[in-house]
């Protein structure tokens, strides 16, 4: 069962249950996008007739940063193109095969048996920022890097929704896997996208209404500056505080401290 939200009769968009992961599927005209993927298998096998039934012609695949739960459209797809940040496809370049064994180590994790393999092929980078058209439209592309090294927040103007990849979570605290500076200076351009937003969607979590994202955007800058500034012992965002955000916020507090060096 595919739980499937309606945000704008151009945007769909599909909560994974597990992980929350998001897939925003974007129609223009005669076209239509998936942006990063569901993550169970059956999720990813009815995405191709849930587009049809909702007359969203398929044309290509866009992910919004390299991390392998955002890059499994290809086995709804197979041969479709994918539609990446060109730092993403640097990324992706660098570590070949690294997206495929962390899905084959998660499928194996959870018995989960997929119909055929993940194959990447070939990546479309994007110049980011940018644009990228869409039928009669364009999405606009925003550099979002921090969380992880690589990636994009994709803009779409005619519905003013966010799809931002992994910030503005409403269900995991920020990971910035990348560098907290980075981070906060993608939090700094995300915001003013969120001020002129109906809708954000985030990579994983329900989407938002534009004032629920901004108040975690806040919460979000609250909590980097004061892991910055006191390690472990800063304090986690309300409504994110459960034994699994502990041991990302322990993650975070290991990787800055191992990053400052002995
Ligand atoms: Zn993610």
């Amino acid at each position: 069962m595919v739980r499937a939200l309606a945000l704008h009769e151009d945007v769909l968009v599909v909560v994974s249950a597990i992980w929350r992961t998001t897939a925003t599927i974007v129609r223009g005209g005669e076209e239509a996008f998936v942006i990063d993927s569901p993550l169970l298998p059956e999720e990813i096998e009815l995405l191709p007739a849930l587009l049809e039934q909702s007359a969203f012609p398929f044309s290509g695949l866009l992910a919004t940063h390299g991390d392998w739960d955002h890059l499994l459209g290809r086995l709804a797809f197979p041969g479709a193109a994918l539609g990446v940040a060109e730092t993403t496809a640097a990324r992706l370049r660098a570590a070949p095969g690294e997206a495929q064994r962390q899905l084959r180590d998660f499928d194996e994790a959870h018995y989960l048996q997929r119909p055929s393999p993940l194959a990447l092929g070939s990546l479309e980078p994007l110049p980011v920022p940018g644009y990228c058209g869409l039928g009669e439209h364009e999405l606009e592309l925003h550099p979002a890097d921090g969380h992880t090294s690589d990636g994009m927040a994709v803009w779409i103007p005619w519905a003013s929704i966010l799809v931002c990849g992994d910030y503005l979570s409403p269900v995991e605290i920020p990971t910035p896997e990348g560098s907290i500076d980075g981070y906060l200076a993608t939090l700094a351009r995300l915001e003013a996208l969120v001020e002129r937003a109906a809708h954000v969607v985030p990579g994983h979590g329900d989407p938002l209404e534009a004032g629920a994202a901004h108040a975690i955007l806040l919460e979000d800058r609250a909590y980097l500056q004061a892991l910055r500034a006191h390690g472990a012992d800063a304090p986690l965002p309300a409504g994110r505080r459960d034994g699994e955000q502990r041991r990302l916020h322990a993650a975070n507090a290991a990787r800055l401290s191992a990053a400052a060096g002995p």
